[in-house]
């Protein structure tokens, strides 16, 4: 940045504040809080800030800059439609205490977002509130706790989770106050029926899991998990987050769970990274609905006084759920993400089915289009796949173990390696179940091109010498970072605080 904010004595402000329009008396804060300086705020004119900021822009990655094959995260297209409408007046202009008279055009884009992901999901109903999928999973997880406090089953202390699971599925429990029960998978990959029966008790409160799980595998055996748990006294929650993978096809419902969060921002193409803003709607089966946290938008017949204002002849109100949890988040969760989602949907309709189908045959695609290249190029002995089975879902799994053997190789260098191709990086070192593991979703939205290319850069990685595959990204605006310095010595102060650039 320095070489945008070397200029001292720039040549003026690249904004102006607002007048006030009355005298504002100023407010008198303590000494001990006020600053004895000035901050030094570089002084820049317009073209100056806005070439700074295009500056940053070219150096960010995107997926409208590049392939993102980052598994677990659903990296997908965020169509334009989507923005043009959110960004309506009648609707980004709301103010969120605007009575429901005034609501009537968002408050029904929330009912049909939520009658539409309870039919994708086979549940009741449906809070579009919490803004992030592990936000999702303590609601649910709290809406489950108080279901049984409800019916004196205190005794319910515990969470079963697979070894396989998302980090937020145990965080989330362990945040409600659970004792986390892990049970290991099979070699295969998948759950193990077994060691749930042997855990799965009148102290089981729930079991979490995701299907497909993170290795990209179907749990072919859900319904008898679901059976194993209920026979139990205990709830099912489905971890949404690989939705991408099943939408129209099959739904949790009748996999046998009772609560479900989605991740709007990866399966139903909400812009992510960065921290968001996101969206975690959960739903729930019936037993569990009067726990769901308020405001959910509700629909009844318009009165004639109502029609003025009625979009369509009904009514669309907020409701409180009889035994609420309370809030979860401020006024009626992101409403920009939900109106994108709600968009998306409306566009694909019907085919959000092909959309599934499309993300598993592209997965399936680049993991076999990866084996081949590798093949051709003779290292393919460098790698294995991260599980026994032969069909994936939307993402796979690959183990650079023998890499990391071999040629002290690691799946971290690899991933360095793709960043100096132009790529993001795919996930790595999860599920913890793989070791050097590389984790890879393509999504629906990415061509047989693209497909083809990235498995001919990944088997060009692998041939690169590991002495240089060491020192990747060598292309990179910031080469190779110290995970673990910039983790616990982390520095958030600007340098202009620290007088570092006086
Ligand atoms: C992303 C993800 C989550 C958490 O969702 P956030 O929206 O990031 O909070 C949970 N489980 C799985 C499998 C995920 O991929």
């Amino acid at each position: 940045m320095s070489h945008l904010f070397g200029h001292n004595g720039a040549i003026g402000k690249g904004y102006a504040q607002p007048q006030p329009m009355a005298t504002i008396t100023p407010v008198s804060l303590p000494s001990t809080l006020m600053r004895k300086q000035a901050p030094k705020w570089p002084r820049l004119s317009e073209p100056e800030m806005v070439r700074h900021y295009t500056w940053l822009s070219k150096r960010n990655f995107g997926i409208d800059t590049g392939f993102y094959p980052l598994g677990s995260c659903t990296m997908k297209h965020n169509p334009r439609i989507n923005e043009v409408i959110a960004q309506l007046p009648g609707i980004a202009d709301i103010h969120p205490h605007q009575g429901e008279k005034h609501l009537q055009g968002l408050l029904s884009i929330y009912y049909e977002m939520q009658e539409m992901l309870a039919v994708c999901s086979g549940m009741d109903e449906v809070t579009l509130q919490p803004v992030a999928g592990a936000q999702g999973e303590f609601t649910a997880v709290r809406c489950i706790q108080e279901y049984f406090r409800q019916r004196g089953e205190d005794q319910r202390t515990k969470v079963i989770v697979p070894d396989s699971a998302h980090g937020t599925n145990p965080a989330s429990a362990a945040m409600a106050g659970y004792e986390i029960v892990e049970i290991p998978s099979r070699a295969d990959g998948r759950i193990d029926l077994d060691a749930l029966r042997a855990v799965a008790d009148e102290t089981t409160a729930a079991m979490m899991i995701t299907n497909p799980n993170t290795l990209g595998l179907f749990e072919q055996d859900i319904v008898e998990a679901s059976t194993i748990v209920h026979d139990a006294g205990g709830q099912m929650y489905y971890d949404g987050a690989n939705f991408n993978a099943i939408l129209g096809l099959t739904s949790p419902g009748l996999m046998g769970f009772d609560a479900v969060h989605f991740n709007l921002h990866k399966t139903y193409s909400q812009p992510h990274g960065g921290g968001g803003p996101g969206s975690g709607p959960i739903g729930v089966k019936s037993q569990l609905a009067p726990f769901l946290p308020s405001p959910i938008a509700g629909k009844r017949d318009a009165t004639a006084e109502e029609l003025l204002h009625s979009v369509d002849g009904s009514w669309y109100y907020w409701l409180t759920p009889e035994h609420t949890i309370g809030k979860v988040q401020q006024w009626h969760g992101n409403a920009g993400a939900v109106v994108r989602c709600w968009a998306y949907y409306r566009r694909y309709g019907n085919g959000l089915r092909t959309m599934s189908e499309h993300a598993v045959l592209n997965a399936n695609y680049l993991r076999h289009a990866i084996h081949r290249e590798a093949e051709a190029a003779g290292v393919s002995h460098m790698f294995r796949d991260g599980a026994e089975t032969i069909v994936a879902k939307h993402e796979f799994t690959l183990s650079m173990e023998p890499a990391k053997q071999a040629v002290g190789i690691s799946a971290m260098d690899v991933a360095k390696g793709l960043l100096d191709r132009g790529y993001m990086a795919p996930t790595v070192y999860f599920p913890l179940v793989v070791p050097e593991c590389m984790m890879i979703e393509p999504t629906e939205t990415e061509s047989k091109d693209t497909l083809d290319t990235f498995a001919k850069h990944f088997v060009e990685v692998l041939q690169q010498s590991p002495e240089s595959l060491h020192e990747a990204p060598t292309t990179t605006p910031v080469r190779r970072v110290d995970e673990v310095y910039a983790a616990r010595n982390l520095c958030l102060r600007h340098p202009f605080e620290t007088n570092e650039l006086n």
